[in-house]
């Protein structure tokens, strides 16, 4: 029997955290305004922003929080339409919502990205979009930001699986007006929970960084150096906006700060990871793994791929004959309450809309952890458990029972 790789534990933080942890354990400074400047959140920013060569960051609590401070940055009315795709996680119609905007779901093809022609159909009478790179498959970002720019709609990415990948050399979370990444821990940088926002637009990062919680003056400690439309974006918002307290604190940058370099390792081997069991999958009649888009380098650090020729009892069987060989296999559309199944966002305002194509999607599309970390050898035995539960149900090789 084979032994399946443990895909669920994270890879431990890297021991340059601790020295600066046990600084802030000394000190007690755990809040990012206590220090006049140079606070651990505000070193983080800075080397974000750099990293992913733009003007601006702010980090936040959570992804969650980046996308709901970049909409409330928008400045939309209340109530205006926000386009989302119908295939994403829980938490981006929810920042729509907590926005105070209302969620307008897309479809969502059979390779997991935006379907371009009904994502047009829908921009009329929508405010802003904001385009969730799901499990870091990216979306033509050419054809969505030649679209939104056409009707002067700004576009938020959310970048929350997408750290590290890009699009025709650009880095996704740069393209649209605001980028929103994920600190959490199934995320390329683990700090438990934590998010960052990224923005070269000085108003829209003034209004977030006021609204995340950088009551009186605090402002000033956003700014590394002098940055004249910078201060009068802060100047102009002063004492005009609710502050929702959505900051990071000193611990949970400390930990991400130390991960920082160790990015594009984990993209390198992510990616060869996941290219690696794709192509093993592809080659059995069972598997299609959808291919990256042309001019996409993606960073992957699980796979999804679609069934062929399953029907839904086989599809389950499959799940079930993975599972039995230490392999869970998140089908999303077929396992009760999932979160990334728009059927079951019933908070949404006006009801679950019908998207047959998401839904015809979802209801076989598999999901499996691969983590960077993986050695070939382990990649390899995911590859030979998926195939051989697909072979177990589909030629009658059950891994036990008749
Ligand atoms: C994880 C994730 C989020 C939410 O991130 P949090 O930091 O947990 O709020 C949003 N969108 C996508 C695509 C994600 O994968």
């Amino acid at each position: 029997m084979m032994q399946a790789p443990n895909v669920h534990d994270a890879e431990p933080i890297p021991a340059a955290a601790r020295a600066e942890i046990d600084r802030l354990l000394s000190s007690g400074d755990l809040f990012r305004y206590t220090a006049p400047q140079d606070a651990p959140v505000a070193l983080l920013e800075r080397e974000f922003a750099a990293l992913m060569g733009v003007r601006y960051a702010l980090a936040v609590s959570s992804c969650s929080a980046a996308l709901f401070l970049s909409l409330k940055a928008l400045d939309l009315p209340r109530g205006a339409k926000v386009l989302i795709p119908g295939f994403t996680f829980a938490a981006v119609p929810s920042s729509v919502v907590h926005a105070d905007c209302v969620p307008v779901l897309c479809e969502v093809g059979e390779d997991y990205r935006i379907d371009l022609a009904d994502f047009e159909a829908r921009l009329d009478g929508v405010q802003a979009v904001l385009v969730s790179h799901m499990r870091g498959h990216t979306s033509d970002m050419d054809a969505i930001m030649a679209l939104a720019g056409a009707r002067g709609l700004p576009v938020i990415e959310d970048a929350a699986h997408s750290l590290g990948t890009l699009w025709r050399g650009r880095r996704i979370g740069t393209i649209g007006r605001a980028g929103c990444f994920s600190f959490q821990s199934y995320k390329l940088v683990n700090a438990g929970e934590g998010g960052i926002v990224i923005t070269d637009d000085a108003d829209l990062v003034a209004r977030a960084v006021i609204m995340s919680g950088a009551y009186e003056h605090n402002w000033a400690k956003h700014m590394a150096a002098p940055d004249p439309a910078l201060e009068a974006a802060f100047a102009r918002w002063q004492n005009r906006l609710p502050l929702y307290n959505l900051r990071l604190s000193n611990l949970s940058a400390a930990i991400i700060r130390a991960q920082l370099p160790e990015i594009p390792r984990r993209v390198r081997a992510g990616r060869a990871n996941h290219d690696h069991v794709a192509a093993r999958l592809d080659a059995a009649p069972w598997f299609s793994v959808p291919e990256a888009l042309p001019g996409e380098e993606r960073a992957p650090d699980s796979i999804q791929f679609n069934l062929l020729g399953l029907d839904e009892s086989e599809t389950r069987a499959f799940a079930e004959e993975a599972a039995a060989r230490g392999v869970k296999v998140q089908v999303f559309g077929l396992s009760a309450d999932n979160a990334r199944a728009f059927w079951n966002w019933r908070f949404l305002p006006g009801g679950v809309p019908d998207l047959p194509r998401t839904r015809a999607m979802l209801m076989r599309a598999c999901d499996v952890r691969l983590p960077a970390r993986l050695t070939r050898a382990e990649c390899d035995m995911m590859a030979d458990i998926l195939l051989s539960a697909a072979a177990a149900v589909m030629e009658g090789q059950r891994a036990y029972g008749t």
